[in-house]
């Protein structure tokens, strides 16, 4: 038996931001995640049984097929189950290509081609159709399906100078609403160069949907003195709450928000913190259980850098009248995924690298409210790799909680894990090895 379930990952096989990545329903969980030629691949497990089945690839995106072109990556998959059982995975996009595309109403471009397929039979991830339903210049998907079934579809409407948008679906995501703009970007009239956002968008309570995001200063590349190009500066951290049962927004304090948010809104009314000299990647969110957010965001000093360097994780938290936490060195150099059990219990998933070079991904605990963090329980370890990890699995069975990519050196393959309370969910090795390319 080995540890991995599958070996043809590709890349950054899996994020935190594209998410979920899997889904657990009646005692299979099913993934899926980035293979070769960076088109979508889907597995599951059956956890009565023990038995693996796939990866059968779910689709074919047109990123990934130029050999001169280096793995985009921003196209991995994101898959919710909707309410008759049917699987869909949100893959593919980076912008989409003006050539192909023809203008993008809400952004720029880049690559790709956003797409969305959908499983030919509920709960079967064999075969697959394509369905016309979104647009083509998507990227970083994020899906949430509402108590009622309801699906909403969160993405950047194209690459890094583009607006936020959702679609909704009321009929199991067979068709979606026009896209609505919820992030504005904007050029800028005191610098050379234009608002941008890196929102993480998740369930709250009841009819809402929670999001935390960092802001991206996206420099001009010419023409101005303090033209720099597009870097990794990210920067500061916001947090608002989309009431889907009125359609308005609202910041934490419960006051309605003006919609598409500005940065100018946004600093005023939606701050959770400025990050000062640091640079920021967006983590996750999720809500204690009487309703009061925790974020995950990472950071590091990067000013001067182009494309930013190790950012370790930080924890804020709502306390019900101020945002308090951002501590510096109480979590490591790390990815992952949040629970908060209680104001003062908070767990993360997180995978780091060790310093002897290796990687390693385990529990860390505050029984403070985030003052301190404690290692506990390790998943996985491997010498000379690094990991990169997903969110957490929706409805995640204790026994497969979360995925990650071993990156091996010298090479885009990936090894795949499926991790849990109890470590990694186990394959035969004969199986693994014929799920190379
Ligand atoms: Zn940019």
């Amino acid at each position: 038996m080995t540890d991995h379930f599958a070996e043809n990952g590709l890349g950054n096989a899996v994020a935190v931001i594209q998410h979920p990545a899997g889904e657990h329903h009646d005692g299979i969980t099913y993934v899926s995640y980035q293979g070769p030629l960076e088109d979508p691949y889907v597995a599951s497990f059956n956890h009565d049984t023990g038995e693996w089945f796939g990866p059968f690839k779910a689709g074919v995106s047109i990123m990934g097929k130029d050999p001169s072109r280096k793995i985009d990556n921003h196209g991995k998959p994101t898959m919710i189950i909707d309410d008759a059982g049917y699987i869909h995975i949100f893959f593919g996009g980076h912008g989409g290509l003006r050539a192909l595309h023809g203008d993008n109403p809400l952004g720029n471009h880049h690559y790709g081609e956003n797409k969305h397929v959908i499983s030919k039979r509920p709960y079967d991830i064999t075969e697959w159709e394509e369905l016309d339903t979104i647009p083509p210049f998507g990227t970083y998907n994020q899906v949430v399906k509402m108590d009622n079934g309801d699906i909403y579809l969160f993405y950047r409407h194209g690459a890094h100078r583009s607006d936020w948008v959702y679609h909704k679906s009321t009929n199991n995501g067979r068709t979606f609403s026009e896209p609505v703009v919820f992030l504005k970007h904007k050029r800028r009239d005191d610098l050379s160069a234009v608002d941008s956002w890196y929102p993480y968008v998740t369930k709250g309570q009841g009819d809402e949907i929670i999001v935390s995001f960092d802001y991206h200063l996206c420099w001009d590349s010419a023409g101005a003195p303090d033209a720099r190009g597009h870097t990794a500066n990210r920067q500061d951290l916001f947090y608002m709450v989309f009431d889907t049962g009125d359609g308005n927004w609202r910041n934490v304090r419960g006051e309605e928000l003006p919609m598409p948010l500005t940065r100018e809104v946004a600093e005023a009314k939606a701050l959770v913190a400025r990050t000062g000299d640091l640079w920021t990647f967006n983590g996750s969110v999720a809500l204690d259980p009487k309703g009061r957010p925790h974020i995950g965001i990472t950071m590091g000093q990067d000013r001067g850098t182009k494309v930013g360097g190790p950012k370790e994780m930080r924890h804020y938290r709502w306390t019900g009248s101020e945002w308090v936490g951002g501590a510096p060195s109480v979590l490591p150099i790390a990815n992952g995924d949040i629970v908060a059990d209680s104001q003062q219990n908070i767990r993360f998933v997180l995978a780091s690298q060790n310093q002897k070079g290796g990687g390693t991904v385990g529990w860390w605990q505050s029984t403070d409210g985030g003052v301190s963090f404690k290692r506990t329980r390790e998943l996985l370890r491997r010498p000379n790799v690094s990991f990169a990890i997903s969110s957490f699995i929706r409805n995640a069975h204790p026994d497969a909680r979360i995925m990650v990519a071993e990156r091996l050196r010298g090479t885009g393959r990936r090894n795949m894990y499926l991790l849990g309370d109890s470590g990694a969910v186990q394959r035969p090795r004969d199986e693994t090895d014929q799920t190379r390319p």
